[in-house]
């Protein structure tokens, strides 16, 4: 199901406004943080609003399946749709669950599972 952009807004809003009632709720029963708390606190909701960010990028890229497939890495060919399968993955903005097409290519018998 592909979300609208005010929808995608909305959503990415609401998070947003937990993460931050988050951090507002852990200073209210931390009365005196020091400066390694503080940042382990800011980092967490960075982390929190960077993947929800990216999965909203993802999700809204993955509600379309390319025509013509994405072109081989190896042979430059185009490569055909395979399947739908979730993946986690580890990103450097956190960890990211991907459900979406990957593709194949018969020739180099390589499978591609986007944005790679
Ligand atoms: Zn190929």
């Amino acid at each position: 199901m592909s979300l609208t952009r005010a929808e995608i807004r909305a959503k990415l809003l609401a998070e947003a406004e937990q993460a931050i009632d988050d951090l507002l709720d852990w200073t209210d029963q931390t009365p005196r943080p020091n400066l390694t708390q503080i940042e382990n606190a800011v980092l967490k909701m960075r982390r929190q609003l960077s993947e929800q960010a990216a999965q909203a990028v993802i999700e809204a890229q993955g509600a379309q399946r390319p025509v013509p497939g994405p072109l081989c890495p190896t042979c430059q060919r185009e490569m055909h749709y395979k399947d739908t399968k979730a993946q986690t993955v580890e990103s450097r903005v956190g960890q990211l669950r991907i459900v979406r097409g990957y593709y194949y290519c018969e020739t180099c018998q390589q499978s591609l599972f986007p944005p790679g």
